[in-house]
């Protein structure tokens, strides 16, 4: 079985040139005609409701998305991963699920969306979650994705649905609002680091979200700099073996890389362990930082306001003499 669309199936969903961001266009059409578990989870996302919470000089939204129901719950504890059958190892995908390859990652369709256009990019071999290493091909498919797409990535301990498996996601641009608000955050509520003709590095603390910026027109100058801030943050990292607690955000346009490092400390918050009424599902990972918020449940939804947020992300966000700390490393060099 091909597991990978040909140039001519691409081309008959519309992709022309040998462009990915196009094909990963046709590939997601292609799937929604021949794959029904696609087509219904695109469908779920239709009649998702969401709203907005008002936070000053930036805003979060809320989704109720009971397809997520999966993700937001997911054990990942060592024991349940070694127990699955991995969902992003090829011979386990199912038999409609088509791809596009780059390099040593495939871009296949996310059948649960939370984005209008959802991908997931396993690597081809199933190795551990682990963004150091794979940051450089991460800037790589961020700009081969274009300016249709935003990428992220999960930490295994913060979010990724598989930690044993290497992979990012990418979703519509625009559609975390970071992606398009992310300097009037620094204006706002950050300091720029560095401030240079092809660079410039910023911290940021609105109350809720703690991170670092990365504007670069040089990979290159992009991958040093995020292995300071990763090494600097490593230092605080209170789990040895373990790496430390990141989701980071990527997007590219007008030349220049943009990569948004949320540094973390929990990936759940007290509530989501809760009993009985007490208890919230909320698991939040990169695109929840870049202001989605995505609760399965109705209860929860509708219980989501300014307090409770302010609660829950200051759990998970470092604290901020750690920011400083990262942000003087920074600074130092
Ligand atoms: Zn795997």
């Amino acid at each position: 079985m091909n597991r990978y669309l040909s140039k001519n199936e691409l081309h008959d969903y519309g992709a022309g040139s040998g462009n990915t961001a196009d094909q990963a266009h046709a590939l997601l059409l292609q799937q929604k005609e021949t794959w029904p578990m696609l087509r219904n989870g695109a469908a779920t996302l239709d009649s998702v409701v969401s709203r907005e919470i008002d936070f000053g000089h930036f805003s979060m939204k809320v989704q109720f998305n009971p397809g997520r129901i999966v993700s937001s719950s997911a054990k990942v504890d060592k024991k349940s991963i070694a127990e699955r059958r991995c969902f992003l190892c090829e011979e386990n995908l199912p038999p409609e699920q088509k791809g596009l390859k780059s390099g040593d990652y495939s871009i296949l369709c996310n059948p649960f969306p939370i984005f209008p256009e959802h991908f997931t990019i396993p690597h081809t071999a199933h190795i551990d979650q682990r963004i150091s290493g794979a940051f450089a091909a991460m800037l790589e498919l961020t700009r081969e994705m274009g300016t249709r797409y935003s990428l992220f990535y999960n930490g295994p301990k913060c979010g990724a649905s598989a930690p044993d498996h290497l992979h990012f996601q990418a979703g519509t641009f625009g559609f975390m609002q970071i992606d398009t608000t992310w300097e009037h955050l620094v204006e706002h509520y950050g300091s720029w680091l560095v401030h240079e003709p092809g660079t410039r590095i910023a911290a940021v603390d609105d109350t809720l979200r703690r991170f670092l910026v990365i504007e670069s027109d040089d990979a290159g100058r992009c991958e040093n700099e995020f292995a300071r801030i990763f090494e600097a943050f490593g230092a605080f990292n209170e789990h040895p073996g373990e790496e430390p607690m990141v989701n980071i955000v990527t997007s590219f346009r007008d030349g220049r890389w943009r990569a948004m490092v949320f540094l973390r400390r929990k990936h759940r918050p007290e509530q989501f362990f809760a009993e009985g009424e007490e208890q919230i599902l909320f698991s939040p990972a990169s695109v929840d930082f870049g202001g989605v918020c995505i609760t399965p449940l109705e209860r929860d939804f509708n219980r989501m306001n300014r307090e409770l947020l302010t609660d829950m992300f200051s759990q998970l966000s470092v604290q901020r003499d750690v920011l400083d700390a990262v942000a003087q490393a920074v600074r130092a060099t």
